[in-house]
């Protein structure tokens, strides 16, 4: 069967854990990833081509003019934005990417690849949130403040997504994930193709 890959947008509030899940995603279950380009500076340990593509304002606005990213958006005073070459090369190619994006990008991408598949990450609670987020230990408290605020904007968007999946724990949440990407696959209308040659392939016989 010939397939085009799923575009997966993966979303959810700052400090939920998305980065862990994702890369267990990939780990477990070959995943591709889309690697971001940023203006944010790298966090300890983050690794340029790794984490996120580290890009000036200027290069990053450049890339806008020459149409490189298929979606992008300023989030907390940076810009993001996912590459436009990978995501359409590995999607040719039938494999399943990964976009970990926030809300704009992900409504974005479903206006232009209707049959992505949006999935939100949520903690179990608000409280647990920013928990998590101060326990972190990698943003300032004023971040951590505009972080919460912006989740609490984000949070009016949960509902344009398909799926809602909460990371209480960390397996569970991987597993849960991988089952409603699964599920996505399978949707009649994504097999269209196939359906018609089996029954052509069974009317032939
Ligand atoms: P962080 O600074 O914590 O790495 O990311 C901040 C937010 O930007 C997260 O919600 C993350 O999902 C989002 N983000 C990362 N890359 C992209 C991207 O390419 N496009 C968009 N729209 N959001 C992104």
């Amino acid at each position: 069967m010939d397939k085009k890959g799923l575009l997966i947008v993966i979303s959810g509030f700052s400090g939920v854990g998305k980065g862990t899940v994702v890369k267990r995603l990939v780990q477990d279950y070959g995943y591709s990833l889309s690697v971001s380009a940023t203006t944010r500076a790298p966090r300890e340990g983050e690794i340029d081509g790794r984490d996120y593509y580290f890009k000036s304002k200027a290069d990053f606005m450049n890339l806008i003019d020459y149409n490189g990213f298929i979606e992008w958006a300023i989030y907390v005073e940076n810009y993001y934005g996912t590459p436009r070459a990978f995501v359409e090369r590995e999607l040719a190619a039938g494999h399943n990417v990964i976009l970990e994006i926030e809300v704009q990008g992900a409504l974005n991408i479903k206006n232009q690849y209707p049959d992505a598949v949006l999935i939100f990450l949520t903690a179990p609670s608000a409280s647990e949130l920013k928990e998590r987020l101060v326990g972190r230990g990698t943003e300032d408290p004023a971040v951590v403040d505009k972080r919460m605020k912006r989740a609490a904007e984000e949070s009016a968007d949960m509902d344009q997504y398909e799926y809602i999946v909460v990371n209480d724990d960390l397996d569970q949440c991987v597993k849960d994930v991988n089952s409603v990407i699964v599920a996505k696959g399978c949707m009649i209308e994504k097999n269209m193709e196939f359906m018609n040659q089996m029954k052509a392939e069974l009317q032939a016989l």
